[in-house]
């Protein structure tokens, strides 16, 4: 799929995956409000970042801490809201937690207990969702859809976390339609699991989609789409 369009400003591009998006919900008897974009930053400079804000981005999803920090510094936290999607590390936690409302990526319990503990002395409640690798890759993080429902439990005693939802990147392909299995699997995963009731999980969210099959992910359930190259094009390192 060819984004860098020729002509098209990036405004013009947020519109237009935004109005996608709404679309995509109704065509599946949703509600547009139910869905949020998440524009994916990483490598995007902060001047750009700044004329998507503009055109209506009010959530920013990036992968790389370092990358990140001094984005957050010069754009804020108030015009913007800032979400962290990618592999995060045990020992990078404490500069996640309370500069990201939401952290998307959390696969593995031991993970899960530092956010927790890093919250608690921050004293804060850190909105998590789990990764799912849905697609059972070994090349892929994420935890496996057999092992979540048993760690729930655990993740329920966390005091300082919010566990909100699911979160995956199905394998990759070129037709869209090859992800919709996976996303509707998602979406069955969670309603599943919304059936259990237990402390601090309350699995409302479902972040799902990227710029090659994010319509696909919201007439799956989607309640957070992750759009980077459709809005700011093809990434350069
Ligand atoms: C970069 C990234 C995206 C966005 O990917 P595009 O294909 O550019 O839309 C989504 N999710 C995660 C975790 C990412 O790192």
């Amino acid at each position: 799929m060819n984004h860098s369009i020729a002509g098209d400003s990036l405004g013009d591009r947020v519109r237009a995956v935004l109005q996608r998006i709404a679309e995509a919900a109704r065509r599946s008897g949703r509600s547009p409000e139910r869905v949020r974009l998440i524009a994916a930053t990483k490598t995007v400079p902060i001047e750009r970042i700044r004329e998507g804000i503009a055109a209506g981005i009010g959530i920013c999803g990036e992968s790389r801490l370092q990358e990140a920090l001094p984005k957050i510094d010069a754009l804020g936290l108030e015009q913007l809201r800032w979400h962290f999607i990618g592999r995060l590390q045990r020992r990078k936690v404490r500069h996640v937690v309370g500069a990201f409302e939401m952290i998307h990526s959390v696969d593995s319990l031991e993970l899960a207990r530092e956010i927790d503990r890093r919250a608690g002395e921050a004293g804060l409640r850190q909105e998590v969702l789990l990764e799912v690798n849905i697609g059972a890759e070994s090349t892929k993080g994420g935890i496996v859809p057999e092992e979540l429902e048993s760690l729930l439990p655990d993740l329920a005693r966390l005091s300082s976390i919010q566990v909100k939802g699911l979160m995956a990147i199905p394998p990759l392909a070129d037709d869209p339609e090859a992800a919709r299995p996976y996303f509707r699997r998602l979406h069955e995963l969670t309603q599943k699991l919304s059936t259990i009731s237990l402390p601090n999980i309350s699995l409302t969210e479902l972040s799902m989609g990227m710029s090659g099959d994010y319509e696909v992910a919201v007439e799956e359930g989607a309640t957070m789409v992750r759009v980077g190259t459709a809005i700011f094009g093809t990434r350069h390192g």
